[in-house]
């Protein structure tokens, strides 16, 4: 059975999984487990496709896509979301109540895929990761079982959940708990290709300077010749820092002439906006493309460590082109070994390197891509702390890299669950906590 890759946000990979299962109703999802555990394949579930762990050839894909209810409990301040539930939905529902959801960079994005890998929302060095908001889950295990799970029952599954999620089992709904923020101050500030430099310097130094309320990243990015990219740095690299605030009134200028000084960004759309409204400050692209992605967790960055990802990973790098990209961290973004499973200590910044691949090249490209990210990251000589799940983008990590996304402590008590809830590895696909036959 063939399904069209461009049913998939990333398109790079070869979808031809032998069946496909799409639930209409939550008791599906346990009859298409059944039946796949009874072929011997691996199930592997999609929302939206933003994170295809790689070629699907013997997998069975459940396809959540058409459960994507959302219903906001305002007094409560609580969404209850489907297994399907993107994060456009969850921000319309909740913004007719003046709430929002700790939600990431596109609406695209499904709210259980991101939440059960963390989650770095836009106001991630505020809130922390996203995680955390999820309150209760119901979930279908290997054994087939839907366990109720909250800080009541299964509370140690609960902590599981909040960052090594698709370890565990499918989930069918979840309750998560929304914010009273109606309004960010956000926006992108888009730099020409010879101001590069100067702005990833200046960058850096102004997120030296930032409080939590504060949150940002930098793209080093060839942008494509796409109407939805200003008309400066349409078609050619250029630099684009985006940035999501609270608490504080600033015009987009003040905060252009604080993040790199003498220079003006040559296009910017900084202002005061609704949260579903947000996805206007990384305007990552709406249409779906091929991809695959890596990531380090880094300490404090240096400017002598900005000059070499300039110069193995920028416009001129030989290995290129790639969407470079550094997220800053730090803030509220620290583990909480008490409340989830996500996070490492000391991560400051997440480095990211993106390689654009053709429509369904498949795993061979995307490992050979991968391969150069990772010759990269050594060339830097950086010191890694880890690995963020999340920027992997889906994309299969070996257990090592799974293991690196999470504290030592963490590891270990995830590994403890992992052997009670699926001592086969039925869920393996997916950014697995042990090694499975797809390594
Ligand atoms: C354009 C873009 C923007 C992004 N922005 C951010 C961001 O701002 N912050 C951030 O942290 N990450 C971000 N991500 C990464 C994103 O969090 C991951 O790729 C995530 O896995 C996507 O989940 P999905 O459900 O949309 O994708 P899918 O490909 O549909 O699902 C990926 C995997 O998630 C697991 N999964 C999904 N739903 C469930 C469920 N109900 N039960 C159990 N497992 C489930 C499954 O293992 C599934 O195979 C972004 C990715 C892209 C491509």
């Amino acid at each position: 059975m063939t399904v069209n890759s461009n049913s998939w946000y990333n398109n790079a990979f070869e979808t031809l999984p032998s069946q496909v299962y799409t639930p209409r109703q939550h008791p599906d999802f346990q009859t298409a487990l059944n039946a796949i555990l009874q072929t011997g394949e691996t199930p592997v579930l999609r929302v939206s496709g933003h994170g295809i762990p790689g070629d699907l050839r013997g997998s069975s894909l459940v396809d959540a896509s058409n459960l994507r209810d959302v219903r906001v409990d305002p007094r409560q301040m609580i969404a209850t979301v489907q297994a399907g539930a993107r994060w456009g939905d969850v921000a319309a529902a909740a913004g007719e109540h003046g709430l929002i959801p700790m939600s990431g960079s596109a609406p695209s994005v499904g709210v259980l895929g991101y939440l059960l890998e963390g989650g770095i929302g836009l106001l991630a060095r505020k809130f922390g990761y996203s995680a955390r908001s999820l309150r209760s889950v119901r979930l279908l295990t290997a054994a087939g079982e839907v366990l109720t799970v909250s800080a009541d029952e299964n509370p140690d599954v609960l902590w599981a959940l909040r960052g090594a999620g698709s370890n565990f089992g499918i989930v069918i709904s979840a309750e998560i708990q929304l914010l009273e923020h109606p309004n960010v101050d956000g926006g992108g500030f888009y730099y020409q290709r010879n101001k590069i430099a100067d702005v990833a310097h200046g960058w850096l130094d102004w997120t030296r300077s930032l409080t939590d309320d504060t949150t940002s990243s930098l793209g080093i990015v060839p942008f494509p010749s796409s109407p939805s990219i200003p008309e400066p740095v349409r078609g050619d690299y250029g630099a684009h820092v985006r940035v999501a605030h609270i608490n504080g009134v600033e015009s987009g200028d003040a905060v252009a002439s604080r993040l790199v000084p003498d220079i003006t960004p040559a296009a910017s759309d900084f202002e005061s906006m609704t949260w579903v409204e947000s996805s206007r400050v990384y305007n990552d692209p709406p249409v779906p493309m091929g991809y695959v992605a890596s990531n380090i967790l880094t300490g404090p960055l240096s400017h002598a460590n900005i000059d070499s990802i300039l110069e193995f990973a920028g416009p001129s790098s030989v290995a290129g082109p790639f969407v470079t990209q550094i997220n800053h961290l730090g803030g509220a973004l620290g583990p909480q070994p008490n409340v989830m499973s996500a996070g490492r200590h000391g991560a400051e910044y997440a480095l990211r390197l993106l390689t654009r691949l053709e429509p369904g090249s498949g795993e061979r490209a995307a490992n050979t891509a991968k391969g150069v990210h990772h010759e990269i990251f050594t060339k830097l000589g950086i010191r890694t702390i880890g690995t963020s799940l999340n920027f992997s983008l889906g994309q299969r990590l070996t257990a090592d890299e799974v293991a690196s996304a999470f504290e030592p402590e963490a590891l270990s008590r995830l590994l403890d669950i992992k052997r009670r809830l699926d001592p086969d590895n039925v869920f393996s696909n997916y950014h697995s906590l042990v090694s499975s036959n797809h390594e």
